[in-house]
C-alpha cells in the first residue's frame, strides 16, 4: 500500500480524504498519526501557495508525498473578503455566529445579484522529488440575509445555493461533499495521484 501524508489536523476533512481514496491503495495518513508536529506560517498570497507552502515543508521534513488544503469563502461585494483570511476574520476565537452576523451586516441594503460569493478550496501535493501539482475546486453561492441551517460549519449557514434552495448548512454531509469546493478539489487532485 502507498502512503500519503494530509497536512490537516481537521478530522473531518481526514473522513472526506479516506472516503474519496477509498477506491484506490493509497493510505492516508493525518500528521498527528505520521508522528508530525509542525507550526507553519501561511505567508501565502493566494489559496494554492498557502497549500503549497503547508504541502511542501511537510514533505521536505517527511520525504513523503504529502497533500495539503487552504480554503475560505470570497464576498465579491467585499472585493473577495474575507478569503485566505477566513478563518482569521475578526479574530480565531471569534464564534462564527458573529463572524456571520457582522458579514451580512455589511451586506446591508445590498440586492441579491451582488450578493455572489464562493467557497474555494486548493489543494497541493507536494512529491519528494521536489515536483507539486495544485488544484482548485469552487462552489458558487450568495450571502444570506440570516444564518440557516445546523449541519456544516464555519460560514456554511449564511452561504445560500439558490439551485438548491437552501444554505450549505442545510445539505447533509454526503449532499455537500457531492458539490463542495473541498469535495471537488480532493476528487481532482486524486485524479493526480492514480
Ligand atoms: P482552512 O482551509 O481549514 O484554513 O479553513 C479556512 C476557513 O474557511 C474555515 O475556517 C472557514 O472559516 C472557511 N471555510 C472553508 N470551507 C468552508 C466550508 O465548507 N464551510 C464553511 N466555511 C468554510
Amino acid at each position: 500500500m502507498k502512503k500519503i501524508i494530509f497536512a490537516t489536523g481537521n478530522e473531518d476533512k481526514m473522513k472526506e480524504i479516506r472516503e474519496i481514496l477509498a477506491d484506490t491503495d493509497w493510505q492516508v495518513q493525518s500528521l498527528k498519526e505520521a508522528g508530525i508536529q509542525a507550526d507553519i506560517v501561511e505567508d501565502g498570497k493566494t489559496f494554492e501557495e498557502n497549500a503549497e507552502i503547508k504541502a511542501k515543508t511537510i514533505c521536505q521534513m517527511t520525504g513523503e508525498i504529502v497533500l495539503a488544503d487552504d480554503s475560505g469563502l470570497e464576498i465579491d461585494y467585499l472585493n473577495k473578503e474575507p478569503g485566505i483570511y477566513s478563518a482569521r476574520y475578526m479574530g480565531e476565537d471569534t464564534s462564527y455566529h458573529i463572524k456571520n452576523a457582522r458579514l451580512i451586516e455589511r451586506l446591508d441594503q445590498v440586492p441579491d445579484e451582488k450578493r455572489t460569493a464562493r467557497f474555494v478550496c486548493a489543494i497541493a501535493a507536494a512529491f519528494p522529488d521536489g515536483s507539486v501539482k495544485t488544484v482548485r475546486g469552487v462552489m458558487e453561492g450568495r450571502i444570506g440575509y440570516e444564518e440557516k441551517g445546523e449541519n456544516g460549519f464555519g460560514y456554511d449557514p449564511i452561504f445560500y445555493l439558490p439551485e438548491y434552495g437552501c444554505t450549505s448548512a442545510e445539505l447533509s454531509r454526503e449532499e455537500k461533499n457531492e458539490i463542495s469546493h473541498r469535495g471537488k478539489a480532493l476528487r481532482a487532485i486524486k485524479k493526480e495521484l492514480v
